[in-house]
């Protein structure tokens, strides 16, 4: 009992939060599918633009995009099934059932892996498979907001050329802002990528090897990815002399990661 006291007043406290932020709301809102875009063999976005009030949700996804108020971006992975485990429900269904014009039911955005807008000291975003998005939507954010008084950093892990998601969006950024750098790991490269354009090195993320571009004086660090991924960068980061209040990460993946 006093375990869910605890839960339904955290949940009031962040309804409370909710209404007091600028563009907030209490409870749920209608939004409707704006658009659908096959970003990668396993990512989706989906754009969504405000509606009216209603009830109920059933996955937790980052924004991937700089949000406006009326209008969210949500990037999801595909969950296929492999051996045993069976497909992952609401991925799937975001992919063949609901159409452009469905409507979903969100609640405001909240957390508290959030990027520190007022900072210029530099920002290196780190990211495996699908916690991408969210370091997409920093990445605009930053650019949009700051644009190239603050130093990016973008690296990236995934399997290879056809599961890298927002690849050409990055490409577009880095073309435009000359204070955004990136360094992308393929797992495994395929016939199809190429070396210097899609990809940089082979293998996992390993930021020793890159410790002259990604370990930079007064940064901060920003992973995101599965768990295993997200402790490995972390202690990397502390290895190279990284304070841990630098570091700021988001428990991130399906429940399988
Ligand atoms: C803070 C946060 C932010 C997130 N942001 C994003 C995001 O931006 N984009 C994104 O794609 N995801 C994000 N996620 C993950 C997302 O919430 C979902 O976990 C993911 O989309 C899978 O949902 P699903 O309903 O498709 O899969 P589910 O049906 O919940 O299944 C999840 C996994 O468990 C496996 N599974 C299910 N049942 C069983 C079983 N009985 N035995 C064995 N295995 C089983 C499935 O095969 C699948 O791989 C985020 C998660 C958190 C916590």
């Amino acid at each position: 009992m006093q375990l869910a006291d605890i839960f339904i007043n955290f949940e009031e406290g962040l309804y409370q939060q909710g209404v007091k932020t600028p563009g907030g709301w209490k409870g749920w809102r209608k939004f409707f599918i704006a658009n659908k875009k096959i970003e990668s063999d396993e990512i989706i976005f989906l754009p969504s633009g405000s509606g009216r009030q209603g009830p109920t949700a059933d996955v937790q996804a980052s924004i991937s995009d700089s949000p406006t108020p009326n209008h969210f971006r949500i990037s999801v992975k595909r969950e296929f099934a492999t051996g045993p485990k069976p497909a992952g429900r609401v991925s799937n269904v975001l992919y063949e059932s609901l159409p452009i014009g469905a409507e979903l039911d969100v609640s405001m955005p909240f957390g508290d892996f959030v990027l520190y807008i007022n900072a210029t000291t530099p920002a290196v975003l780190i990211s495996g498979g699908v916690g991408l998005t969210t370091m997409m939507s920093m990445l605009k954010t930053i650019v949009n907001q700051q644009g190239n008084a603050r130093k990016v950093v973008f690296i990236h892990a995934t399997r290879n050329g056809y599961v890298h998601a927002m690849k050409e969006g990055l490409f577009h950024i880095i073309a435009e802002n000359p204070s955004v750098s990136r360094v992308v790991f393929y797992e495994e490269a395929s016939a199809q990528d190429k070396k210097g354009v899609d990809y940089v090195h082979v293998g996992g993320v390993n930021l020793a090897e890159i410790k002259n571009d990604a370990v930079l004086p007064d940064a901060d660090y920003y992973i995101c990815g599965p768990q295993p991924f997200m402790k490995a960068q972390s202690k990397s980061l502390e290895n190279l002399g990284v304070s841990p209040d630098r570091i700021h990460m988001e428990v991130f993946g399906s429940p399988s990661d």
